[in-house]
């Protein structure tokens, strides 16, 4: 979207696989950015810098920047199942006290999500497999129908 609507601008230029490399400074002002680009580091001056970087923004490191954590309670486990033809269409999901799982219908492949408490996936890994498997089970038990599918769930 962006790409498309700055064409349209005769004073903006966009500059693709450019990867951010550092800050430029003018005092205590951020006066623009170092990129590398082919290879080729490269200097651009700006009169503001937006930090969009995602996650493990070089911007905001550099600029002294902190983000502030909000924790959660839980991760999420996300894996591919194959989709047979005789298993429910569109996204299907399991909501209960004990589970929470969804299952996003991909066409040949389910996109599935379980959630799980915070930090306890090496808990799941030393029950096992199997246990995993029964869970995913109890939550949608149709998943079970054609047990060649479990081949595909492994450690
Ligand atoms: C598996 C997974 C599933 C998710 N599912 C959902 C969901 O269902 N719903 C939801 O709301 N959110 C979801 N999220 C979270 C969502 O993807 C993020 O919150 C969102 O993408 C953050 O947007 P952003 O623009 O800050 O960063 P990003 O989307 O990470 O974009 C940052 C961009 O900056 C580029 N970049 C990074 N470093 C540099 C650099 N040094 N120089 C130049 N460019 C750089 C990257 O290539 C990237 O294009 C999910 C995340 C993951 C990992």
């Amino acid at each position: 979207m962006v790409a498309d609507a700055s064409r349209r601008e005769p004073s903006y230029e966009l500059i693709m696989s450019a990867e951010i490399t550092d800050l430029l400074w003018d005092g205590q002002r951020v006066s623009g950015v170092s990129y590398v680009q082919d290879g080729q580091t490269q200097l651009l001056e700006a009169d503001l810098v937006v930090g969009c970087d995602g996650r493990s923004s070089v911007v905001a490191e550099r600029a002294g920047l902190r983000s502030r954590k909000f924790g959660v309670p839980m991760d999420v486990l996300w894996f591919r199942l194959p989709r047979l033809t005789t298993d429910p269409e569109g996204l299907v999901g399991r909501l209960s006290r004990s589970s929470l799982m969804g299952a996003i219908d991909r066409g040949e492949y389910f996109q599935l999500a379980v959630v799980i408490k915070k930090g306890s996936i090496d808990v799941l890994r030393e029950r096992g497999i199997e246990l995993f498997r029964q869970r995913l089970h109890d939550g949608l038990p149709w998943l079970g129908i054609e047990s060649s599918c479990w081949n595909h769930l492994t450690t």
